[in-house]
């Protein structure tokens, strides 16, 4: 592993504090910014505004390293899938998604999960890391440079594998990064963070950065939520619904949240549930995201029938909510939402990697 500085997860801001403790000016910063993120240059010697002496100094104690592509699958779509090694050798996913003029970019920010949500692969193959901030920026820089990509990423979602808001610090570092003009440049509408309720640090996100805010809803009753998003128990829907008053208060009620509710078979999908929510959700400056569950190996749950779907939807629009459904892409790659598991394991003491068939 190696001992050298890793720059690429470094903001401005950090990359300051980095330049002044070698005694360089500053506004090597905004230069370092610009090379790697928005020409996609990695080799300090192709840096031509820095002197032979700096690059040099560069070079023995610092690096920008980014993670491996490990393969990378395309669906008819035009969605692409991609499978990434960490330097621990662990897997995740990240999956680039074409829509007319937007490329959306869902992106990783844990390997694995430990929240355990019923009905997400992620969740049912448990926690292994959380991302460096140069592993999560690093997806971004791969999308738009990897093999002289001369696509350009338009939009960024937390919405990979892992809880964003339980990794906090390297997500709003590399959120920086992603916002900052010298980097990508990426308006706070553009980049969204999901979470399925960390009220602590749903308290900590304004304070932070500007950002788009999702919550994973899923139910809008504690008995159910405690069930299939387990986390609830820790985090009440009351006091989840209070934070997101807060948060919308702290932008004095200029923004809205995207509320994200999957729809599964006989389990949240009734008019009665879609009533609670709509009462849940009264007082809340929001839209709502509708989407239908996505069958992964494993699992016993069901997607609604369409004629359900469409019921549920018309309820919640009749009640005056901008209600959208989410379309499934990529899911015969398993690039949809919910289906990221990294599919192999890492390997262990020199075995090859393997199949992660179980899942
Ligand atoms: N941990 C965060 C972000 C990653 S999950 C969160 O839960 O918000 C991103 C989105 O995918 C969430 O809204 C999640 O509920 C949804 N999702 C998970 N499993 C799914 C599945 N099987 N089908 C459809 N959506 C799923
Ligand atoms: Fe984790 Fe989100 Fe999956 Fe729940 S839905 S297990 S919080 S990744």
């Amino acid at each position: 592993m190696s001992q050298k500085k890793n720059l690429l997860g470094l903001s401005q801001d950090s990359l300051e504090k980095f330049f002044q403790k070698i005694n360089e000016p500053k506004f090597r910063a905004k230069q370092l910014t610009k090379w790697v993120h928005q020409k996609g240059i990695l080799d300090f010697d192709q840096m031509t505004d820095f002197n032979i002496s700096l690059r040099e100094k560069l070079k023995e104690i610092s690096s920008l390293q980014i993670p491996k592509v490990y393969k990378s699958f395309e669906s008819k779509d035009g969605t692409i899938k991609y499978l990434i090694q960490l330097e621990s050798g662990s897997m995740i996913e990240m999956v680039e998604i074409p829509d007319k003029k937007r490329r959306t970019l869902c992106i990783s920010s844990q390997a694995g999960c430990a929240l355990q949500c019923t009905f997400c692969a992620t969740g049912a193959q448990g926690f292994d890391q959380n991302l460096s901030s140069d592993e999560i920026i690093g997806q971004l820089w791969i999308s738009n440079f990897y093999k002289n990509n001369k696509k350009t990423i338009t939009n960024v979602v937390f919405m990979g594998m892992g809880e964003p808001l339980l990794n906090f610090e390297p997500v709003i570092e590399a959120a920086k990064i992603m916002k900052d003009q010298f980097a990508y440049g990426l308006s706070r509408k553009r980049i969204t963070i999901s979470t399925s309720g960390i009220v602590p640090n749903i308290d900590q996100l304004s304070k932070n950065i500007d950002v788009s805010l999702a919550i994973s809803l899923h139910a809008a009753d504690d008995k159910l939520r405690d069930e299939i998003v387990p986390i609830n128990k820790k985090y009440p829907i009351k006091s989840l619904i209070e934070s997101c008053r807060n948060y919308l208060m702290s932008y004095e009620n200029k923004r809205s949240i995207t509320i994200e509710y999957i729809l599964i078979k006989d389990i949240n999908d009734s008019l009665k549930d879609a009533a609670k929510v709509s009462k849940l959700l009264s007082n809340i400056t929001c839209k709502i995201n509708l989407i239908p569950f996505n069958s992964f190996k494993g699992s016993s749950y069901e997607k609604p029938s369409n004629n359900k779907i469409h019921v549920f939807k018309d309820f919640l629009m009749n009640k005056g909510f901008i209600t959208t459904l989410r379309t499934t892409r990529g899911d015969e790659v398993s690039a949809a939402c919910g289906q990221l598991v990294g599919n192999l394991v890492r390997p262990v003491k020199g075995k090859k990697l393997i199949s992660h068939k179980s899942l």
